[in-house]
């Protein structure tokens, strides 16, 4: 069965008496150059399991088990598993899994269905929930070595955004303290069925073996970083004094023990700055009202 051409997977669709689903974001590739691409660029090779995250009609899923060892797919609905029964029936490296990829144990699934092989994710990810799904795989710090994802073009560059740089927020700070994050290629609207409103791109984000910058307080270091970019037009001062519930005079004197401008915005900091200011906001935290 050819999964990429469209009245196949209508008369499929039909047969199963399955209708796609907005809500789930549900928008399958059908432009046959994509999922050989997504495979290659994710690192689909013998000695890896790969853990796909939406697996749709198994378009990706049957390209992935070409040259994985092992590939195992989490798919919320339901509808869709008699699907997968018939497009991959005569794949025996793959496994299929019913449930919420924001609810399900991710690490006992890796350890359990990838004993022995390296690890990583590849998905063309449902767009809902495309921030709180990377999130998941970065903050668990799961035993993976990279996330291949196509996401929404708009969300490919703030998640591989430079920092500082204007398109830089709190979920760019997040992974880039996790991972290497590389744009790599564009996806025309016209490649899924049906077509969505805007343009896709892949990105893949290499997990770092250490954190990018060495925090002590890393639950600190976030609430900072999401106050810092919670309202982008204030300055950090203002930001981190409501984000935070610190004194403003407090956090001031924090920047400038950190070598920063109180007036400076979110979007001007590095990452090594982040983490001085963490460091100081920390030592302020500790110290209460002791002289900085
Ligand atoms: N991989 C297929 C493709 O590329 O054509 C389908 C991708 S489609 C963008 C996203 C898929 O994720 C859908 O099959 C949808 O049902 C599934 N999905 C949506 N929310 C999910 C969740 N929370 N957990 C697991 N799968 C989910």
């Amino acid at each position: 069965m050819n999964l990429t051409s469209p009245s196949e997977i209508r008369a499929l669709l039909s047969r199963h008496d399955v209708k796609l689903s907005k809500a789930l974001g549900q928008n399958f590739i059908i432009n046959p150059g994509i999922c050989p691409k997504i495979a290659e660029s994710g690192g689909a090779s013998p000695g890896v399991g790969v853990l796909e995250i939406g697996p749709g009609i198994g378009v990706l899923t049957k390209e992935l088990a070409k040259t994985a060892g092992k590939v195992v797919s989490i798919e919320l609905d339901r509808r869709l598993l008699p699907v997968l029964d018939e497009t991959l029936a005569e794949l025996d490296n793959v496994k299929i899994i019913h449930g919420d990829v924001l609810k399900l144990d991710l690490a006992g699934i890796i350890a359990e269905q990838f004993p022995g092989m390296d690890a990583v994710v590849c998905a063309n990810l449902p767009y809902y929930i495309t921030s709180p799904v990377i999130m998941r795989l970065l903050e668990e710090r799961l035993p993976i070595k990279s996330i291949t994802v196509m996401v929404q073009k708009e969300a490919a560059q703030r998640l591989c955004a430079e920092m500082p740089s204007r398109q830089a927020g709190a979920v760019t700070a997040a992974v880039a303290y996790f991972s290497r994050a590389a744009m790599l290629f564009t996806v025309s609207r016209g490649s899924f069925m049906p077509a969505p409103k805007v343009d896709s791109a892949v990105i893949r984000l290499d997990i770092r073996e250490k954190p990018a910058v060495d925090i002590e307080a890393e639950a600190l270091f976030f609430r900072i970083i999401k106050a810092a970019f919670g309202q982008r037009r204030k300055t950090l001062a203002n930001c981190l004094s409501s984000g935070l519930a610190m004194q403003k005079g407090d956090i001031v004197r924090a920047l400038e023990h950190a070598g920063i401008q109180p007036e400076t915005r979110a979007e001007q900091l590095s990452m090594e700055q982040f983490g001085r200011l963490c460091g100081e906001i920390a030592r302020f935290a500790v110290c209460g009202e002791c002289e900085m």
